[in-house]
Parts: structure tokens; C-alpha cells; sequence
């Protein structure tokens, strides 16, 4: 589990303060990926540096597994940081240096003894699928492959986070979802915590439990994603799962309803049990449906007729599980 409480970090440019982190705030659980999304200047590696101790937050606490990292002295600094793994854009390997030395690098740093080493890099050239590409040189390897020979890496010093920043974003679409799947796979086969700092929407659909929008130094939004999902007038609901732009117009001043559901509730026929239900028309308006983090989501405008029954329609929504929001007439 990582807690980050209250981070702020000023930097100073000659008379000027510039406020990179105005208090963030944020707890992932432990075996749980969460996203944390953001423009640039929002201050995302700011907050990097600072969660990994590369610089020191002016004010505020991280800490792993209840352990405060932000307090350490100097000489403790070294073991604090090899609690956090940490993924680049850019696998940044030796290029003079094989998979396995590539791997076994942090491990050589805190003298670990050598038989140790090897059965380590074994291990984790298994975990990372990449058994049969020890000897290569990076030269030789893909971009996916280099970013799983990071990955594997970052978990050398058997870290209780990874943290992984635009892990993907030099990747091809196919590629980005291999890697993607490989973090989940870590996840479950570790039970790690991983905090993805991305620019991608399409990182968080794929691999995220939860998600936080910074913006300007604060974390705007955050939540599960069921949860934020939820939220249709936020902005992670709308860039997660919006609406077509182009909806057709209502043909009258009827209710307006977006509704919101999961896979599961799908399968019940929302729609046409409304209609028989309240003996009813409802016109679809506009929907989309995606996968986010290997749940099902629905997303559907409806208007009803001008003299429907809305507190009851939407009663009985909400009691199938709907998550409704009233958009008025339109
Ligand atoms: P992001 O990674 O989301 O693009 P940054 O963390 O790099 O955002 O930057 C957040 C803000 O802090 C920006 O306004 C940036 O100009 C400022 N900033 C970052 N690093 C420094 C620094 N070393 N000195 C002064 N200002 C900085
Ligand atoms: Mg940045």
C-alpha cells in the first residue's frame, strides 16, 4: 500500500514560487493499479521525483506499507528507495550489458552475492517471458521486449510498488496492450501496488482499478473506476466513456435520463422492461459501451415522453442497479 498525504512541492525561479504540487493527497491498496492522468504541467513528474525521493517534497508524507519514506536521513535513503520500482517511457537499459546483466544491475549495486543473482534473474526472466533472450543485447531486443527487460528490472530488488511513468507511451497500440497485460499479470502473481502516470485514457481503460486526475498540482477527481464512471458530469466519466458528439435531437420536450450501468445489469433488458413496465415509449438519443478494466460498461441517453412518469421510471431504474442522472429536457 502506498499513502501520500498532503504533498506539496515549491519550487522557486528567482523571485517566483511555483507551486508544482498543491497538496495531493492519495492511497492505493495493495495489490490494486492505480492511474494517475494528467496534462502537461499538471505536475505529474513532480510527483514522481517526489515519490520516488529524487527530490524531496516541501512539505507533506509518503509512505509504504504504513513505513514514512519522506523523513528518512540520507543514508537510509538507498534501502527507502528500493521499495519503489521504478518503470521509464524509455527502458534506458546498458546497451553494452545483456538482458540478464541489464536485470541483475540493481542487484550488483547492493552486493548481492552472485548465485543469488543468477536465480533471480532467472526468475524473473520467466516472469517477464523473456526465458530465451538472456544473452541478447538491447540492440537486439523490440521496444516491447526492452520495456519487459525494465520492468523486470524494477523488480529485482523485489520493490513493494512500481511505480511506472508513461510506461507505455513510446509503444505501438498492440504493443501498449502486451505491457499492459504483463503489469496485470505482475499484479496478481506479486500482489504489487502500481501507480501508472500516464497521459494515455487508453492505459487507465485497459489496466487501472482506480484513477486520479491532476490537474494544476491538485488531484481534481479520483475514485474507483466504477465509481468515477458513475459521475457522468465529470470529466474521467466523459473521457472514459463519452457520448457520441453527434446525437440526434429529441423531437420533443420529453425528460432527458443518462443512464449508466455495468455488464452485468446489461444483460437485463433495460430498456424494453421500462417501456412494458410504464406502458411507454423511450427513445435512445445516443450510447456507448466499453471495457474498462475487464468490466463491461453502458452508457445510454434516453428521452421519455413528455407525460411519462419520470420519479418512477427513474425509481425503478435505480433499483436495477442504474446509476441515472437527470439531464433535463432538451
Ligand atoms: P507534468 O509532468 O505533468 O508535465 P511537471 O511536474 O513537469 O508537470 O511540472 C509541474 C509544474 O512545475 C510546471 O508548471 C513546471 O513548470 C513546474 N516545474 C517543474 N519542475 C520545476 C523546476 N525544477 N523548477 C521550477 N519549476 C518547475
Ligand atoms: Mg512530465
Amino acid at each position: 500500500m502506498i499513502t501520500v498525504s498532503d504533498l506539496r512541492k515549491v519550487y522557486r525561479q528567482g523571485s517566483d514560487e511555483v507551486v508544482a504540487l498543491a497538496g495531493v493527497s492519495l492511497e492505493v491498496p495493495t495489490g490494486k493499479i492505480h492511474g494517475i492522468v494528467g496534462h502537461s504541467g499538471a505536475g505529474k513528474s513532480t510527483l514522481v521525483r517526489c515519490l520516488t525521493l529524487l527530490d524531496r517534497p516541501t512539505s507533506g508524507t509518503v509512505a509504504v506499507n504504513g513505513t514514512e519514506l519522506t523523513n528518512v536521513s540520507d543514508n537510509q535513503l538507498r534501502d527507502a528507495r528500493r521499495r519503489i520500482g521504478m518503470v521509464f517511457q524509455h527502458a534506458n537499459l546498458f546497451d553494452s550489458r545483456t538482458t540478464a546483466q541489464n536485470i541483475a544491475y540493481p542487484l550488483e549495486l547492493v552486493g548481492t552475492p552472485k548465485a543469488e543473482i543468477t536465480a533471480k534473474v532467472t526468475e524473473l526472466l520467466e516472469l517477464v517471458g523473456l526465458s530465451k533472450f538472456g544473452k541478447a543485447y538491447p540492440s537486439q531486443l523490440s521496444g516491447g521486449q526492452r520495456q519487459r527487460v525494465g520492468i523486470a528490472r524494477a523488480l529485482a530488488t523485489d520493490p513493494d510498488i512500481l511505480l511506472c511513468d508513461e510506461p507505455t507511451s513510446a509503444l505501438d497500440p498492440k504493443t501498449t496492450d502486451e505491457i499492459l497485460d504483463l503489469i496485470k499479470k505482475l499484479r496478481d502473481r506479486l500482489n504489487i501496488t502500481v501507480l501508472i502516470i500516464t497521459h494515455e485514457m487508453h492505459v487507465v481503460k485497459q489496466a487501472c482499478d482506480s484513477v486520479s486526475l491532476l490537474e494544476a498540482g491538485r488531484i481534481v477527481e479520483h475514485g474507483a473506476i466504477e465509481a468515477v464512471i458513475t459521475n457522468t458530469e465529470g470529466r474521467l466519466a466523459q473521457t472514459l466513456l463519452p457520448l457520441p458528439g453527434n446525437a440526434p435531437r429529441a423531437e420533443n420536450d420529453g425528460p432527458v435520463l443518462d443512464l449508466l450501468y455495468t455488464g452485468a445489469q446489461a444483460t437485463e433488458p433495460v430498456i424494453s422492461s421500462v417501456s412494458r413496465k410504464f406502458n411507454t415509449d423511450l427513445n435512445v438519443l445516443a450510447g456507448s459501451v466499453e471495457q474498462l478494466s475487464d468490466q463491461q460498461y453502458a452508457h445510454l441517453r434516453i428521452q421519455l415522453p413528455i407525460d411519462a412518469d419520470v420519479n418512477a421510471i427513474i425509481e425503478h431504474l435505480q433499483a436495477s442497479g442504474i446509476a441515472v442522472t437527470t439531464k433535463g429536457t432538451k
